[in-house]
């Protein structure tokens, strides 16, 4: 996928920063397309082929939360940047828990917006084409994640995995045992220099935990490893 030409699938009720984003995306080569309310958005969405959504949290009609979620039911991968209010932090993992890959708080400024798309866009292209995923990776006492079926077992059950925790686990098994730190993380998952917000891959570790811990509060395969990070004890 030439990320360049991708279609972005934009869900903003604001009008002024809608308009200023549409603008804006198309004179970066992007193809994008409007939804702005969530009805609007989840019409579009089943209309197009998207490659990546920016969402609103603050919508008319149906919410952001119920947005990603019902895109995700139908789409497991496509990257969704969610757009929150400031300091809205439940919100923030509320929507990660609804599906979101990342989340930008506004106001922001629209080089960091196109940085993330960018990083965004290139993540999931570079994941696709990832060669010899055709195995289930087993660990612990009875998980597995299975990269080409996009699926996981753990204490929980068995459940689908969104792109972005593929990619993650992903970058955890390779590095079994050693730990990672947050920005190289960032840098190998979402494809970003140092300096943006950290949190976003602790919101992301404790929701794996839930997948694959019996006790996500003392957990033994997702450990954190103080001031540095985090290591993958299979
Ligand atoms: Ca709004």
């Amino acid at each position: 996928m030439n990320t360049s030409t991708a279609r972005i699938l934009l869900i903003e009720d604001e009008k002024h920063l809608a308009e200023g984003l549409l603008y804006n995306l198309s004179a970066e080569g992007y193809e994008a397309e409007l939804a702005r309310d969530g009805q609007e958005a989840l019409e579009l969405f089943d209309r197009g082929q998207w490659n990546l959504i920016v969402l609103d949290l603050m919508l008319p009609l149906l919410d952001g939360f119920e947005v990603a979620r019902q895109i995700r039911d139908r789409d497991p991968r496509v990257p969704i940047l969610m757009l929150t209010a400031r300091s809205a932090e439940e919100d923030r993992v509320k929507g990660l828990e609804c599906g979101g890959d990342d989340y930008l708080t506004k106001p922001f400024h629209l080089q960091e917006l196109l940085l993330r798309i960018r990083g965004m866009l290139r993540r999931s292209s570079w994941y696709r084409t990832v060669p010899g995923e055709g195995d289930r990776y087993c660990f612990g006492e009875g998980c597995w994640v299975d990269f080409r079926e996009r699926t996981a077992m753990g204490p929980g059950g068995e459940r689908r995995l969104t792109e972005k925790e593929l990619s993650i686990l992903k970058c955890l098994v390779e590095r079994a045992s050693e730990t990672v730190s947050r920005e190289d993380m960032l840098r190998e998952v979402w494809g970003y220099g140092p300096g943006v917000e950290t949190r976003t891959v602790d919101n992301f570790m404790r929701r794996l935990r839930t997948y694959f811990e019996k006790d996500p509060a003392s957990p033994e395969h997702i450990v954190s490893v103080r001031g540095l990070g985090y290591r993958f004890d299979p």
